[in-house]
């Protein structure tokens, strides 16, 4: 038995807090996801640091905001810097990484892969295994007849079963596509919830008052963007008005979380293996998303802004040695944050330039006295898909300070462009929703220009010089 734990980096694509039941979702059950923070921790403020896909994965392999890791958007990753598969591979770790990839260049730093080409399919994938001829981007790869979350659980557990005689202990990254657009559920999942209605959340009907123009200019309303694609088909031609805005909602959330709930049975089956096998004390058995997402806030479906369903991701955590069972943190914790925290469990050093910190200490408990209260984040992917603003901002445990910075005015296909740069300022506490922008509320000037100083600090601290 390796005295350093195995880790095990379970991360879904899009999974939202507000679809997970230990979160308080009232719309779904987690219960396999739930047991991970029944006998573990639950983190209450996880969040990152540039809402959107590839960027977090780059994000979480090298501890560094999206500006220092190269991938502010979808650049390739850049295999020759440092991140945390090599560092742990240097470290004695077998390493490997399966499901999702979406950084196009081939890994490095892991002894295994098999990867979906690009964003991968839901039904009879590809996949890209190490040892074979690799293709950067959506190209290559070998047909697998099955379900996408199904698959990359298999390979997950065939791939520790293959470490058991190890002495080394393991790492491994194992990424779903699910529960990513287009939403497409598996057979054992696809009547469920089709005998009741789903509510829809309070500000579903959201008029965008009181906003920055970022939020009418946003297109991922439900009500208007998502595609017969997305619906499997096309409304019922006697539906209009409420009647059909809602029929759109249940198609969408419908499927979304029917995709959910394979990947919580998936999760179960991941440790009720671990327990059979004598691995689940030694291994640290983590579950997070690579961001959140909107499922109706806001009318809205997708992510990109810094709004709470979108910012916020799941993170529990499981490890008896070290944590408590049914423990909550509520202390900010980051994406930059994994990777600095599995190197102090593999008992090696943290790179100075990892931007991070360890969650170690908050795992067992103990909150450092200069733990962060407050983070800097950015989106740069200004009027790309959806259209959402590129903006940055900071956000405290109460307020949200949002700057949209419009530094691409005049960028071709944008319908609503910001004609200067606008801010906005969310009270959390009085609305957690972020309906109502105080930015220009005489009451708050004070507040304004406490959070620009900071938000000025954080940047600075961040390295985000431009
Ligand atoms: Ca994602």
């Amino acid at each position: 038995m390796p005295e350093r734990p195995n880790i095990l980096f379970i991360m879904a694509d899009d999974h939202a807090v507000n679809a997970t039941s230990c979160y308080g979702s009232d719309i779904n059950d987690t219960p396999n996801i739930d047991r991970i923070g029944d006998e573990g921790v639950r983190f209450e403020n996880s969040f990152v640091t540039n809402s959107i896909c590839a960027p977090s994965r780059a994000t979480i392999l090298t501890g560094k905001h999206s500006h220092l890791n190269g991938v502010k958007s979808f650049s390739d990753f850049d295999r020759d810097q440092q991140h945390v598969g090599k560092l742990l591979q240097e470290a004695g770790y077998k390493t490997a990484v399966i499901g999702k990839w979406h950084l196009q260049t081939k890994p490095s730093g892991f002894d295994y892969f098999k990867l979906l080409p690009g964003q991968g399919r839901y039904e009879n994938p590809r996949f890209k295994e190490k040892g074979e001829e690799w293709q950067d981007g959506e190209e290559g790869g070998k047909e697998y007849e099955g379900y996408v979350t199904d698959l990359i659980t298999d390979f997950s557990l065939d791939w520790i079963d293959r470490q058991a005689d190890s002495s080394e202990p393991f790492f491994l990254m194992c990424h779903h596509k699910a529960p990513h657009r287009p939403w497409v559920p598996d057979e054992e999942h696809e009547d469920l919830y089709s005998k009741e209605e789903i509510h829809q959340p309070e500000n579903f009907n959201d008029n965008y008052e009181n906003r920055a123009s970022a939020a009418a200019a946003a297109k991922m309303r439900i009500v208007e963007d998502l595609t017969e694609r997305d619906l499997k088909g096309k409304p019922p031609p006697d539906l209009s008005g409420e009647e059909l805005h809602n029929w759109k909602y249940q198609r969408y959330i419908k499927d979304y979380l029917r995709c959910v709930a394979s990947i919580d049975d998936n999760v179960g089956r991941i440790l009720d293996y671990l327990k059979e096998r004598n691995l689940d004390d030694n291994t640290i058995v983590i579950y997070t998303s690579d961001q959140g997402f909107f499922l109706g806030e806001h009318g809205w479906f997708d992510k990109r802004f810094m709004y709470e369903e979108s910012l916020q991701a799941p993170l529990i955590v499981r490890y008896p040695n070290e944590i408590a069972a049914g423990s909550v943190v509520d202390e900010i914790s980051l994406n930059i944050d994994f990777a600095p925290t599995f190197l102090d469990f593999a008992g090696t050093d943290i790179p100075n330039d990892m931007q991070g910190h360890s969650l170690r200490p908050l795992l067992r408990g103990d909150t450092p006295e200069d733990w962060r209260d407050d983070f800097y984040y950015r989106y740069w992917l200004h009027l790309a898909d959806h259209g959402v603003y590129a903006h940055y901002g900071l956000r405290t445990k109460r307020y949200k300070l949002i700057y949209y910075y419009a530094e691409a005015l005049g960028t071709e296909g944008a319908i609503d462009e910001p004609k200067d740069p606008e801010w906005e300022l969310f009270d959390l506490k009085k609305d957690p929703l972020e309906m109502n922008n105080v930015f220009d509320d005489p009451e708050y000037s004070e507040k304004v220009r406490e959070l620009k100083e900071k938000l000025n600090r954080a940047k600075r601290e961040a390295k985000d010089y431009e």
